[in-house]
């Protein structure tokens, strides 16, 4: 009986299928890699594979030239000299990409309203909730400051961040209040319009209405209103729910209607000033954008015919993102439009409805928050380990001589070695299933012992992966028969296993929407991206928590497929490092990340080009959580977790079961260490890197 797991006796078209994937290996480009991982498609601008193989930043887009371009792997080896005991994860920031999201938005909505003849201008504000980090915010002011960009509140603490923040922006940048406020929130947003910050109170309410009015009268200082619309435009997308007459924001017509009324009456009309609406996020098509638009813009006049102030209409957020790169406007995951567009389509529809109506024509604003940041980071973590799936041929054959065997299972390994012989995969699949099925039944009662019941197991398991391989190399055929004979995908030559690779990051903390909601990210190694990955991977985090992993992707493949379920990567290579990055999770995902296992912050650093050619510049290192920063935010003190180990490691010290210099690792060093796996620091591996084959 011959070693089952070699493929070339059992399947006539390994030698073709096996000889492709060798030459395309020889002929693996840079360029493969870019289109596999689609890295044209969502990155650019600002992302590219260089001609090293490793992934590189463009700080300027478009504007970037040669010398500015920011190798990753440079990046990370010029933070790990620069910090003492420094590891992976970390999260690099691009300020410079920020800054050009924000001109790239402004000149869009600038050329659309030239292009219109448009008269009012356009003023943006950035959302807080999306990314609050300090560092963020403060470079958005201060870039701001020239184009009166703004910020945008929904809660307490995020006002008074913003009140802070917009101490440094121009007088005419907008502060926008928006989120359900009580009367503290409302006393605050008044009393900052009386220190020359512009706030706007969105009512989302009506029984905001009520607060605003006595607390203006109370502190006697005139709002500036604005009404939020409950719009019956709505997206079929994620976000959708936000919108439409049942979301759960705004105001319904009718209750627009009592504000304005309401305000007649106690000689507020020219208190409202604003309308604000928000589709939801990442909205997928222009003609949506359109129709909302043209929705609100409707609602806009008719509020300045009826003898409200109007001049300011508020677009919201729900620019998109094309997180899989595919540029189309069917999917959650991408989007059919860029920023030019999107603001031509907004420009236009204001500009139709204030035209019909006769109405002056509003200042627009935006709030736009995703498509601002969410290029601006990438999340970089390494691999430790892997676990690849069933064997590679020559090493694995099929054995099944148990030692062993309980009488009572020789009959069904006598058929399976029968199955064997007649060679149709479906049926020693079904033989080698009821071999299993029965020894696991035996060993419940107590009747098989552990090593026979692995031994089964694990001939289950190879036998699986081959019935797998050869379905698949039967599909893969038909598709080299139609023509695409080039189309070599990612795997090994004779197999198709499939490997989980263990990464070193929480899911919950650094990709929460992975998790919770399905959101795609492109994922792509750094480095050695000149040669073909050939592995088909699944991604698995440290936390204890069966849902800490990441098993769809982008789409890999040449037909533009909108997912994949594996990611194409390379082989770890013993005792080195395989950095691989999280692409587009700079908004939201910070936020949102939670404490699950007690992984903490990642460390950041924000990095630009240096004037010296192709070289980065760290101009800040902000360090992670340790695991005393961690403890604390569960109300854990440590400095009383010190003392009771001190006292229980004093006793033992004394009674000279415990040696000094072990008390130390505990007493010493662990309070202020990172909560995410270090390599050895003298190997600078975190073993050998080896596949562990199950
Ligand atoms: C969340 C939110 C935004 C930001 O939306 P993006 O899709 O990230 O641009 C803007 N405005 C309001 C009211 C929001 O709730």
């Amino acid at each position: 009986m011959p070693p089952l797991a070699d493929p070339m006796l059992f399947d006539p078209s390994f030698e073709l299928t096996s000889a492709l994937c060798v030459k395309s290996t020889k002929s693996w480009s840079v360029q493969k890699s870019s289109d596999l991982y689609r890295v044209g498609g969502w990155g650019a601008p600002y992302y590219k594979i260089n001609s090293r193989g490793n992934m590189a930043v463009r700080p300027f887009g478009a504007k970037t030239a040669p010398n500015d371009e920011i190798d990753l792997m440079d990046t990370i080896r010029e933070v790990v000299a620069s910090q003492d005991n420094i590891t992976m994860p970390l999260i690099i920031r691009f300020p410079d990409i920020v800054k050009n999201r924000m001109d790239t938005l402004q000149s869009a909505f600038d050329r659309g309203i030239a292009r219109h003849r448009y008269s009012g201008r356009f003023q943006g504000v950035f959302p807080v909730k999306c990314n609050p980090d300090r560092y963020l915010i403060e470079e958005i002011v201060s870039h701001g400051r020239y184009i009166n960009f703004g910020l945008e509140a929904g809660s307490k603490p995020e006002l008074l961040l913003v009140m802070a923040a917009m101490c440094r922006a121009s007088n005419d940048a907008f502060l926008i209040c928006n989120g359900y406020k009580d009367v503290e929130y409302v006393e605050m947003a008044l009393v900052a319009r009386t220190m020359g910050l512009n706030t706007m109170i969105v009512l989302e309410q009506l029984e905001e209405l009520d607060i605003v009015i006595k607390v203006s009268n109370q502190l006697q200082i005139r709002p500036v209103i604005g009404v939020r619309a409950k719009l019956s435009t709505k997206h079929a997308g994620h976000w959708g729910e936000t919108s439409g007459e049942k979301g759960k924001f705004g105001l319904s017509t009718s209750e627009i209607v009592q504000v304005v009324k309401r305000l007649r009456k106690v000689d507020m009309s020219d208190c409202l000033q604003l309308l604000h609406f928000h589709i939801g996020s990442q909205i997928p098509s222009l003609s949506i954008v359109r129709e909302g638009v043209s929705e609100a813009a409707h609602i806009f006049c008719e509020l300045a015919l009826m003898g409200a102030n109007m001049n300011v209409i508020d677009i919201g957020g729900g620019l998109g993102v094309d997180y899989d790169g595919t540029h189309s406007s069917s999917s959650d995951m991408s989007i059919g439009y860029n920023m030019e567009e999107y603001a031509e389509t907004v420009v236009e529809a204001i500009k139709d409805a204030t035209v019909q109506k006769n109405v002056k024509q509003p200042i627009l604003c935006c709030e736009s928050g995703r498509a601002l940041v969410s290029h601006h980071s990438v999340l970089v973590f390494d691999v430790f380990s892997a676990h690849k799936n069933g064997g590679t041929g020559s090493d694995r054959g099929i054995s099944y001589n148990i030692d062993g065997l309980p009488e009572e299972l020789k009959y069904l390994r006598d058929d399976f070695a029968r199955s064997l012989d007649n060679g149709d995969p479906e049926c020693i699949l079904m033989c080698a299933k009821k071999l299993k099925n029965e020894s696991t039944r035996l060993f419940k009662q107590g009747l098989l012992g552990l090593e026979v019941r692995a031994a089964i197991d694990e001939l289950f398991e190879t036998v699986s992966v081959y019935v797998g391989q050869q379905k698949n190399d039967s599909s893969m055929n038909l598709v080299n028969q139609n023509g695409c004979d080039d189309q070599c995908r990612p795997r090994e030559a004779g197999s198709d296993s499939s490997a989980t690779y263990h990464i070193n990051l929480s899911i919950f903390k650094s990709i929460p929407d992975s998790w919770a909601i399905g959101q795609l990210f492109p994922f792509v190694p750094l480095h050695r991206l000149e040669s073909q990955p050939t592995e088909r991977v699944i991604l698995s985090d440290l936390t204890c928590d069966s849902d800490g992993k990441v098993v769809t992707f982008i789409g890999n493949d040449k037909f533009g497929a909108e997912t994949a379920n594996h990611l194409p990567l390379h082989e770890l290579e013993d005792d080195k490092p395989y950095y691989m990055g999280m692409f587009l999770g700079g908004a939201y995902q910070e936020v949102l990340g939670s404490l699950h296992n007690l992984f903490g912050n990642p460390h950041v650093v924000h990095v630009v080009p240096s004037k010296s050619a192709g070289g980065v510049r760290i101009t800040k290192f902000l360090p992670g959580q340790n695991l005393a920063n961690v403890l604390c935010a569960m109300n854990h003190a440590p400095q009383l977790m010190y003392e009771n180990l001190k006292e229980r490691v004093d006793n033992y010290l004394r009674e000279g079961t415990l040696e000094k210099e072990n008390a130390e690792v505990i007493l010493m060093s662990s309070f202020s260490s990172y909560t995410y796996l270090a390599p050895d620091k003298h190997s600078r591996a975190f073993h050998q890197n080896k596949f562990i084959y199950s």
